[in-house]
Order: C-alpha cells, then structure tokens, then sequence
C-alpha cells in the first residue's frame, strides 16, 4: 500500500479510472501536482525570540480554472498531506460544476500556542511569501482546519498591500466586513445537510427516528448538528478534541453550541472551551463517539479517523464525510463489503468551496447578495450534483465514492479534450 498520502489519494482515482473513458495521458497529469512552492516563515515570538515556521501552497490542476482550496495551521501539515488536498480540490471543483481548478496550502504549526498577535505575524508572513503564487485569477485560497475569517482578513489585508491594490478577491471565507459573503461560515454543514436530506429521502427516513453521531465540532460540524436539529433529526453525539458526550434521547444542540461558545471572547482566535465542560451530559471518548449504534456517522473533524483498526466496529449504516479523508483506503474496503453508504468528502463538504465561489463572484461584480439569495443557490447546486453521483452510482452499480471520482473525471477529461493535447502535454501553459 502507498505510503504517503498522495499516493493513497490517487489510488481512488485510478480505481474510479477504470470506469470511465479518459485518456491516459490526462490521467498521468493528474498525477503530478502543476506546481509546489515551500516556503520558511520567520515569525518574531512575543518574547523576542525568532522562530522559523515552515509552509507550503500547492497548485494541484487548473483544467477547470484558477486553483481554490484552503490554508490550514496543523502541526501535522506536511507536503504530501498538502498535495493530496490540493488533489481532493481539484475533484471538488469538478464535481460541484465550478469555474476552478484545486489548491490547498498550510502551515506546520501549532496555532493554539500562540498569542493573538503572534498568529497575526505568522499569517501575514506566510501571505507576503506566497503572494506571487497565488492571486485573483490564479490561485484563490480560503479557511480550513484552525484557519478562520479572522485569519483570511489579515491575509487579504497583507496581500493588498503587497500588490497596492485592494483585493478582496484574492481570499475567500473573508469576514462581512471586508468582503466576506454571507452564508459562508454555514456552507459546509449546509451543503453536506442538503446531501443527507437527499439520502434520508432516498432511503425514506423519518427525521425524528434517526439518530447521528457527529466527530468534531468545529465550524462544520456545529453547522451540520444545528441545521439537523432544526430539521427534527435526532443528534444524540457531539466530540471535540477533549472528548465527547452522549444522550439517547438527542442532544439539546443550540444548547450545546451555547456552551462550547461560551469563553469565545473577540480576544480569542480558537474556542477553549470543549463540550465535555456541559453540565448534565454523559461524557464519552472521541473513539466510543465513532463506534456508537446509530444511523449516521459525521466525521467532521482531521483525516484518517476511520481506519481498518475501527471500520469494523463502526455501526452506523450512512458516514456523511465532512472531514477531508476522514476514511482510509483500508477502511473503505472493509465498510463497502459491509454495505455502510460512505457519502464521499469531495461531494459532502463541497459546500464550503461552493459558496467561496459565490463570495469572489460578489467581490469581483461588487453586487453583494442577501443570505437567502446565497444559500438557494447552494441549495441549488448541492442537490443537482448530489443527484448526478447517486445517479452515475446507480448507472456504474459503484459506490458514492467511485462515482464521485468518477464524475470529476469525466468533467477533468472534458476540460483535457476541449484544451487539445498541446496546452496539456507539451508543456504550454
Ligand atoms: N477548506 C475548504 C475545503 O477543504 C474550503 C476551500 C475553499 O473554500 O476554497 O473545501
């Protein structure tokens, strides 16, 4: 099995591959990002001391347009966890149907351990080092894990200075007040919500007897759990990183928001405090989260959650991904033979990058749009491009996964055929 996690990326590519009429050549471009650029960040500490961080941004594919994906702060980050983001990017511009090609970007670092104003420094440096890498028409980025609109105003703001230019297209997932759209900060819960509701009603679900777990409780995940809620279903799990907690009956959800939110100050960049601190609430680990008889499973939180060590004891019949590669290749195998329905991470948290696009169209035609006006085309385009994979699922008699990778490549291979071969493969870009 391919170690790194690119390769493991595009194994489900090749798979998906298979099905569908695409020239090899444009299947061995898309193994090879177009361009990585790794840079060093010196950040001077509040202390006086300098520190050197080290970050990446990755330009996956343009087939479709200009790169787009996230910046994410993760001690973890690396370049081949980079580039397999940027990878996932690409499928989900594709499969969303939008005018952009994938990217993604981070910094291994531990935010959390820096002062507010540390942070600022940081995400200023790392925007002066990749400002000739990305840009309005080239490379878009935008939020991700532990990245925020707080972070991305700082970041437009630095980059409009470098450029002298005012630039709010250049970054989604901005805050209202420099250019942020409304409903972006609910896109992601949103858009993997209308990919439930379509299930529940494939499956013919009654909302207030199914139940769901959901793994992470960050931007996306409280989303997701409240729009749920909302709906009637039955939201009887939430964790974050300190742990989770439980109640059969369903969890009383705005409740639960109210008290994570409860110590956010304007000071704070991270939320400190966790779900586990609730009053009245049966705690449960992140593991026994994940494993619990319930209908649903939402992981929502870091990659690679759902291994072949805990695949097998997962009793949920439908994993809504909201996470990026929340599932390993293994995993997956043992899931699929056990017939669980795996709503893939490139269609379930597409929502995010899809209203990202409709932010920089604001930015560029400088007609802001009323929330409602947002989250209907959302809604719009999340329930057709659902549709699209469940169909080609059914057509390929493949699982939501492969059809989803099946899709962006039948989109991928569009793009490679209309270009012709010289822009592709004779190197002209
Ligand atoms: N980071 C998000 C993702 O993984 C959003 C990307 C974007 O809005 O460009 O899809």
């Amino acid at each position: 099995m391919a170690n790194n996690a690119f390769e493991r990326a595009l194994a489900r590519l090749d798979k998906a591959a298979e099905r569908v009429d695409i020239p090899p050549e444009t299947l061995k471009r898309l193994h090879f990002p177009k361009a990585v650029l790794s840079v060093s960040i010196p950040v001077r500490r509040d202390d006086g001391s300098l520190e050197i961080f080290e970050g990446y941004r990755v330009h996956h594919s343009d087939l479709l347009g200009p790169g787009k994906g996230g910046l994410r702060y993760h001690p973890e980050v690396d370049l081949d966890e980079v580039k397999a983001l940027a990878f996932w990017m690409t499928c989900k511009g594709a499969i969303m149907d939008l005018p952009y090609g994938g990217a993604k970007g981070g910094v291994a670092v531990d935010p959390k351990q820096l002062s507010m104003l540390e942070l600022e420094r940081l995400s200023r440096g790392f925007i002066r080092r990749i400002a000739d890498f990305i840009g309005p028409e080239v490379d878009i980025p935008a939020p991700d894990v532990y990245t925020n609109e707080r972070i991305m105003g700082w970041m437009m703001d630095e980059y409009s200075d470098v450029v002298r230019r005012r630039s709010p297209d250049v970054i989604t997932g901005k805050p209202l007040a420099l250019g942020g759209s409304l409903g972006r900060s609910g896109a992601t819960g949103r858009g993997g919500y209308f990919c439930l509701q379509e299930l529940a009603q494939e499956f013919d679900w009654d909302p207030e007897q199914t139940t769901i777990a959901i793994h992470g409780f960050g931007n996306a995940g409280q989303s997701i759990a409240h729009l749920l809620h909302e709906d009637g279903f039955k939201v009887v799990a939430v964790s974050d990183s300190g742990g989770g907690i439980y109640n059969d009956s369903g969890l009383d959800i705005p409740e639960v928001i109210k008290g994570k939110r409860a110590g956010n100050s304007v000071e704070q960049v991270y939320c400190k405090d966790s779900v586990c601190d609730l009053e009245d609430v049966e705690v449960i680990s992140n593991d026994e989260l994940l494993t619990l008889d319930v209908d649903v499973l939402i992981p929502a939180a870091l990659d690679d959650v759902i291994t072949e060590d805990n695949a097998e004891d997962i009793r949920a019949r439908v994993i809504l991904e909201l996470a990026n590669g929340p599932t390993t290749l293994e995993a997956d195998k043992l899931l699929e033979e056990r017939e669980v329905t795996v709503i893939p991470d490139i269609l379930a948290n597409a929502g995010g990058v899809t209203v990202s696009y409709y932010e920089w169209v604001q930015n560029r035609s400088g007609d802001y749009w009323t929330e409602d006006e947002v989250d209907q085309r959302l809604e719009k385009r999340m329930r057709k491009q659902f549709a699209a994979v469940m169909d080609l699922a059914k057509e390929l008699d493949v699982s939501f996964r492969e059809a989803a990778y099946c899709l962006a490549l039948k989109r991928l291979g569009a793009a490679a055929e209309a270009l012709g071969t010289q822009a592709l493969f004779n190197g002209k870009d």
